[in-house]
């Protein structure tokens, strides 16, 4: 029987972020695929396991993922671990998971720690409706029509950045989405030195022009404002019925006229009026 591959999530930082199940279903796994094996050593050690390591990473998953594949074809469950967070997003855990998928293998995620979501949890910017960019395109021309299509998003947007980069980036991004939006930029998540910074991209771009910037970082950026919507027009059917609802609580008539016609922005008069023909 076939086994399984378990996407197993590791701290982005602080160690004690790895949960029980993460830490167990490493001690139960046959073996571990790990981007660094260097990396999830550290880890190993922190938790007292010695397993077996395999590397899959970005340069040899051609060969590596296969080889993988055909472990657990043979029976054995592989928990896949990136460098630090959730694999499978922003890693090449992805083509792991389409190739086990493909192959008709079990794959489970454990949920846990993930930079993105920390970041966006934190950032103070609306979090009901968002995009994940990852990290933006090198080449020129994708890159470019990429922050196009960014200037005309208004859902916030999460952006990973490395911090040899991030000077130019948020250049181009304040060229392309204006100074003004906002931008919060979340550094070193979960350690020692977290800072979180909510300024406008024109105020960022100000500062790491001063300072190089240091550690990891993720970009949460506001989305383009909407215009406003006009407000719902209120009838006075629905006016009078508010009335009815205060006057049946024991509010005054005048009262009650009063607080509907500011509420809904109604004439005072033509609702008292109106009210007092229907008997309220
Ligand atoms: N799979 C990972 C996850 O779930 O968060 C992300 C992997 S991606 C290759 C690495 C990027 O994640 C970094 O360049 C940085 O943008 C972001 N990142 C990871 N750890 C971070 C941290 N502690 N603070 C801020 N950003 C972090």
């Amino acid at each position: 029987m076939a086994g399984s591959l378990i996407l197993v999530p590791t701290p982005i930082g602080n160690l004690g972020d790895i949960s029980p199940r993460a830490a167990e279903a490493l001690a139960q796994a046959d073996f571990i695929a790990a981007e660094d094996t260097r990396v999830t050593l550290r880890l190993l050690n922190h938790l007292e396991l010695k397993k077996s390591l395999v590397s899959y990473h970005e340069h040899n998953k051609q060969k590596s993922g296969p080889q993988i594949l055909q472990r657990i074809s043979a029976g054995e469950t592989c928990a896949l671990v990136t460098d630090a967070g959730t694999p499978a997003i922003s890693d090449p855990g992805e083509d792991l998971v389409r190739l086990c998928a493909e192959a008709g293998i079990m794959v489970t995620a454990i949920p846990g720690p993930c930079a993105a979501i920390t970041a966006l949890a934190v950032s103070g910017l609306k979090t009901d409706r968002f995009t994940f960019e990852g990290f933006l395109p090198a080449q020129k021309k994708q890159r470019r029509e990429r922050l196009k299509a960014l200037a005309a998003e208004d859902r916030t947007m999460i952006l990973y950045e490395a911090p040899h980069r991030l000077p130019d980036t948020l250049k181009e991004l304040s060229e392309a989405l204006g100074p003004d939006r906002k931008i919060t930029l979340c550094r070193e998540l979960t350690k020692l030195h977290e800072e979180i910074q909510r300024v406008t991209l024109g105020d960022a771009v100000t500062y790491y022009s001063e300072i190089a910037p240091r550690g990891e970082f993720v970009l949460i950026l506001a989305g383009r404002a909407l215009p406003t919507e006009a407000p719902q027009a209120v009838s006075m059917e629905d006016c009078l019925e508010a009335v009815r609802l205060l006057r049946e609580d024991g509010m005054g008539l005048k009262d009650a006229v009063r607080q509907v016609s500011r509420e809904y922005g109604v004439p005072k008069n033509a609702l008292y009026d109106a009210a007092v023909a229907k008997g309220l």
